[in-house]
């Protein structure tokens, strides 16, 4: 009983490695996340934590808190699909570090089916909401 579930963890882990890579773009000092949404086997939308298009390239405030208007990988991701003519319908979304509350509410809504995630929150809060609607959430570590 070999093959497509562990294709699938190969996969898994090759899509997250490339959330990894792109989380590199955030300018956020204090953390980095990278999001991928990939659906048939394509990348059909990407984001990283920063501040709204035309705002400065800088997260944290002079106390070095992040500002409370930065978006969050998954937000940018689901926002740039929403802008696009693709559609995160049946989708599964790669995010570096598991989702807030916020963020499991905006993947609800756009009807991603399933989440994988690199890095356990401290909070679990939008991990069960997201199993409360019954999607597939699922921790793969990468270790290196
Ligand atoms: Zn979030």
């Amino acid at each position: 009983m070999e093959g497509k579930k562990d294709k699938q963890h190969e996969l898994d882990k090759r899509y997250l490695r490339m959330a990894k890579i792109w989380a590199e773009n955030s300018y956020c000092q204090r953390r980095q996340v990278g999001a991928l949404i990939v659906k048939n086997k394509m990348i059909i939308s990407d984001g990283y934590n920063g501040t709204p298009s035309g705002f400065e390239n800088h997260c944290e405030d002079s106390e070095g808190m992040t500002k409370p208007y930065v978006l969050h990988a998954e937000a940018n991701a689901i926002t740039k699909v929403a802008a696009s003519t693709n559609d995160s319908t049946g989708a599964t979304i790669y995010i570096t570090a598991s989702p807030c509350l916020e963020c499991a509410k905006l993947i609800i809504q756009s009807k991603i089916v399933r989440v994988v995630y690199e890095d356990e929150y401290r909070l679990r809060d939008g991990v069960d909401l997201l199993e409360r609607a019954g999607i597939e959430v699922v921790c793969v570590p990468l270790e290196e």
